[in-house]
């Protein structure tokens, strides 16, 4: 049963790999409110050959953070759309402690709920080492875990299945480093911002679970806020 309804401003946390891509999308799909990924909005920067996307491209290959300036132009100007009024999921911001007080203090944004989707390293690094993205639709499949049936095609779109750019293995291991570095004192900073619901969502005894399970926590930890 669904409670009353308020104002969803959510922050999706998780290394690469965590499956924060496909929980936070379905969790905007089911509160109705945009999803905001500020890697997917690089990646169609650097697809349409922009001046941002030029200059983001060079981190991004390297596994290394997009500088602070470019990212905040980004989540600014896209959190003033009409769509964001009632609420929005951001996937993949903040990323530094710098980030998440530009949030606040620079962009004037505040935040109800903060996920954290907890997953062992060994994990995701056999989760990303696997994954194919569609270069037509961008669906994402896993050599393993999510196969095609049209084995290197989209099962979607019929459009060729190949690795992203950052998923190399040299790169997989540095994308989880600066996580662990930069963003895991992301999690201190909300556990002690006033006003903001933390939650840390498991991914189970080997931090494997389904997805289905994990959509099941993550609507459970935000319906038990719904009642208080
Ligand atoms: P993602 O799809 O969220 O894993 O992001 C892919 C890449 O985009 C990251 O490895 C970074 O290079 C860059 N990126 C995305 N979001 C941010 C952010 N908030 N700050 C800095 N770099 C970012």
């Amino acid at each position: 049963m669904r409670g009353v309804m308020k104002n969803y401003r959510v922050i999706f946390l998780g290394p690469p790999g965590s499956g924060k891509g496909t929980q936070s999308l379905q969790l905007a799909k089911q509160l109705k409110v945009p999803q905001i990924s500020t890697g997917d909005i690089l990646r169609n920067e650097i697809k349409r050959v922009s001046p941002i996307g030029r200059q983001a491209e060079i981190y991004m290959t390297e596994g290394l953070l997009v500088p602070d300036d470019i990212i905040l132009a980004i989540v600014g100007s896209r959190l003033k759309e009409v769509d964001c009024k009632n609420g929005f999921i951001l996937d993949g911001f903040p990323r530094t402690v710098s980030q998440a007080r530009s949030l606040k203090h620079d962009l004037g944004v505040d935040v109800d709920y903060v996920l954290f989707l907890d997953i062992p390293d060994d994990v995701l690094l056999k989760r990303l080492s696997g994954r194919r993205i569609c270069s037509n639709c961008q669906k994402m499949f896993h050599i393993d875990l999510n196969p095609s049936a049209k084995m290197e095609y989209c099962d979607f779109c019929g459009g060729q299945l190949i690795i992203r750019d950052d998923d190399s293995e040299y790169t997989v291991a540095q994308r989880i480093n600066v996580f662990r570095e930069q963003t895991q004192p992301v999690i201190e900073f909300y556990q002690n911002t006033e006003g903001i619901r933390y939650f840390a969502i498991s991914g189970g005894q080997d931090g494997n679970d389904p997805p289905a399970a994990i959509a099941e926590r993550i609507r459970i930890a935000l319906q038990i806020e719904y009642h208080t």
